[in-house]
């Protein structure tokens, strides 16, 4: 990694002085031999409102004629935190993803609020919601205009219409239509969807049909060595599908070995190890956006420090990340849910219960985690404790202890 940057210092220097004046300061300081992330532009519209701080890199969404600020807002935790969208903004971070199923409805709140004290916003963000739970046309619509409402705007960017994706057989025709009247309409802009189960698969058929044009999908440090990932995003990419990565990190709380081992390896070179995980996607000029949970100013701040920083990471960075995926494979559902859901006979959404698991275990986002849980059909939760998972924890790439954390889920979760 290039020393043009002392980033040793650079996080201390954060906390005592703030990120602009670090920034400013060191930008004619930066090495020319550092290397730049190709696909960034700088985002010219914040650059003129604010041109004492430095702005995120923009990128284009897909094929559109729209750049979206290169991190995106993950409003997975806001609820009342007006300070965030503030510190957002200030940075130029202007894409921001919701949902009416996040904090319980709070966060969309809270993005309404500050649209009404702040009107002149609206027009420079960047706004993504989902259909949470919606089947079919009518429950998009309904949905569309719960959101609407709740985040006083008539209008949403990027609207993904099936939350939670995992076979591309729901992108029906119907909601073809529908998107394509709501687009007439100008209520939406883009039309997608996300996905965390079944994720290549999905992607790459969905990069065949033309009308969809955005997806919010799993990526992360583990799933850049994926071949079938690799395929899928190289086809949305060439198909002009606005990518926007999500779920590139997982919180630390209780510190393992490997955890401990990580994070000495970046903090040695002066960064955290979860803004090396927002490098480890940011370097990939196919996605036009990192999508990072953030319910606190100094972790907006730390998270624009990873975009704004040019550095790419080094051999050894991307080692100590492999090492660290390999090590710890077992404790990560990496949502091919075909092959488990397979595998155990009456029970399907396996994936559902790892990440309703992760939302609880890593993310201490219980709400979350229950809803999610409570989101999976209930003869299928009703079978969970009794399923016999032995195959599906032969099968599963990752060597999941499959059963355990199954039972943890119920547990937990039920
Ligand atoms: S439990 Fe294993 S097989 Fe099932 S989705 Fe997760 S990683 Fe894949």
């Amino acid at each position: 990694m290039s020393s043009g940057f002392n980033r040793r210092n650079f996080l201390k220097t954060i906390g005592v002085a703030g990120l602009g004046s670090v920034l400013a300061s060191k930008a004619k300081a930066d090495s020319p031999a550092t290397s730049k992330v190709e696909g960034n532009e700088p985002n010219a519209a914040g650059q003129k409102q604010q041109s004492e701080t430095p702005q995120v890199p923009t990128r284009k969404f897909g094929k559109t004629d729209t750049q979206v600020s290169a991190l995106c807002l993950g409003a997975i935790d806001i609820t009342e935190q007006q300070v965030v969208l503030h510190a957002c903004n200030k940075w130029g971070v202007t894409h921001w993803d919701t949902a009416p199923v996040y904090t319980g409805g709070n966060s969309e709140t809270c993005i309404g609020k500050y649209f009404a004290a702040n009107p002149d916003m609206r027009k420079k963000v960047f706004l993504a919601t989902k259909a949470s739970g919606a089947h079919d046309a009518a429950g998009l619509e309904e949905k569309l205009q719960a959101s609407m409402k709740k985040m006083n705007t008539d209008y949403i960017d990027v609207f993904y219409g099936v939350h939670g994706l995992n076979d591309a057989s729901q992108l029906t025709d119907e909601l073809k239509t529908w998107a394509e009247n709501a687009k007439k309409k100008g209520v939406i802009k883009y039309f997608g969807f996300t996905t965390h189960g079944n994720m290549a698969k999905s992607c790459f058929e969905a990069s065949k049909l033309g009308w969809v044009d955005a997806i919010l999908t799993t990526y992360n440090f583990r799933l850049t060595k994926d071949p079938l990932m690799q395929k899928a995003i190289d086809a949305c990419y060439k198909a002009g599908i606005a990518i926007t990565a999500m779920k590139t990190q997982k919180s630390v709380s209780v510190q393992t070995d490997e955890d401990k081992k990580l994070i000495e390896h970046f903090s040695a070179k002066g960064f955290t190890e979860g803004q090396a995980k927002i490098k480890a996607v940011f370097e990939d000029e196919r996605i036009a956006s990192v999508s990072v949970g953030m319910n606190s100013v100094a972790i907006v701040n730390q998270n624009v420090a990873a975009v704004l920083d040019k550095t790419t990471l080094a051999q050894d960075d991307k080692d100590a990340l492999a090492e660290y995926a390999s090590a710890t494979c077992s404790g990560y559902c990496a949502g091919c849910a075909h092959i488990c859901d397979a595998a155990v006979a009456g029970v399907s959404n396996i994936n559902d219960v790892m990440r309703s698991l992760m939302y609880h275990n890593s993310y201490g986002n219980t709400q979350l985690a229950k809803q999610t849980f409570a989101e999976i059909p209930a003869d299928v939760r009703s079978r969970l404790s009794t399923a016999d998972y032995r195959l599906a924890e032969q099968r599963c790439p990752q060597h999941m202890p499959i059963a355990r954390l199954v039972n943890e889920a119920v547990e937990k979760l039920a």
